[in-house]
């Protein structure tokens, strides 16, 4: 037998084996099953450019695209307590940990960084769908949390860029608890009267979507992104009725209202860049002059009335 298995097995399996190509040279484009080359598709931002189909984003892709010169600097988030609940489904959320950590390279679901967006200091958080779905636990709660402690503390606007399928079971009641903490953290950021803008990804859903993801001042989504609360199969079959066609779309959601632009990705940094730019600089940059006193600033307390640039004013109403 050890003739057989030492000598015969292996050269079988060497004539029978495939060469051995790396098989990360090729992707396989997940709508229209086209084969991309991988430095075309990062070329394209990892849009297919047959279909233009938007494939997901790695937190570190995603905020290396949207920082001036891809440059951003992360910060550490805090520690929080590993499985709480001492959880355990087929397996062992301890293992689930262990395993998204090796996978992704991260700690968890968020990255936080901040950088120059159009000139402009920004904090960023990023999430990762290859994190155990991007769920939010407590570390992700904890990392909106130092986002918006941060985008505060360098008057700052705060960008979040979702892409999650909702709250973390394993955090059980938990993860629930970070739908109100996001939520005052979101509200202490407009509260300061810095920006809060959402990047809806696919898929934005569950518990996410249902707190800081549709607080946003301005809402911009991804072509094509899935966007909603529950999943369409649920909600027909609760409902009983046929979805209409491109239900929990961006496009869908921007025909009713429920976001704001919807763009590719290839424009995606020049209209955030705009965004932030009308936010910020709301009143253009002009000089301040005095108008004559019998102009039409009569009946102005001080006699006059202060005009900004060329915006024309209407005399005030008497
Ligand atoms: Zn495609």
């Amino acid at each position: 037998m050890s003739w057989l298995s030492n000598f015969v097995r292996p050269k079988i399996r060497a004539l029978v084996a495939k060469p051995d190509v790396p098989d990360n040279l090729w992707h396989k484009c997940t709508k229209c099953e086209a084969m991309i080359f991988h430095r075309d598709l990062e070329q394209n931002l990892h849009v297919c450019q047959h279909c233009g189909h938007h494939m997901r984003l790695k937190p570190e892709e995603r905020l290396a695209m949207l920082f001036d010169d891809g440059k951003f600097e992360t910060i550490k988030l805090p520690k929080v307590p590993a499985d709480p609940l001492k959880f355990r489904d087929s397996k062992r959320y301890v293992d689930r940990l262990r395993d998204a950590r090796s996978k992704t390279g991260h700690q968890d679901a968020i990255l936080v960084a901040h950088g120059t967006v159009g000139g402009m200091n920004t904090v960023i958080a990023a999430f990762d769908f290859g994190f155990m779905g991007g769920s939010m636990g407590i570390a992700v709660g904890e990392g909106m949390l130092a986002a918006a402690n941060l985008a505060r503390l360098q008057e700052a606007p705060l960008i979040v860029v979702p892409a999650s399928g909702g709250a973390r079971m394993q955090e059980g009641i938990l993860s629930l608890m970070q739908m109100p903490r996001t939520t005052i953290a979101v509200q202490q950021v407009k509260e300061a009267g810095l920006p809060y803008i959402v990047i809806l990804t696919d898929p934005t859903t569950g518990g996410v979507t249902a707190s800081f993801a549709m607080l946003g001042d301005i809402h911009i989504a991804e072509h094509g992104a899935q966007i909603g609360f529950a999943g369409a199969r649920v909600i027909e079959e609760t409902i009983r009725e046929t979805l209409p066609e491109g239900f929990q779309r961006a496009e869908y959601l921007l025909e009713h209202g429920m976001v704001d632009i919807v763009v590719r990705r290839g424009d995606l940094r020049d209209t955030l860049v705009r965004v932030l730019d009308i936010l910020r600089r709301p009143l253009p940059p002009a000089e301040v002059i005095d108008l004559p006193v019998d102009g039409v600033g009569k009946g102005v307390s001080d006699g006059a009335l202060q005009v900004t640039g060329t915006v024309d004013q209407p005399p005030p109403a008497e």
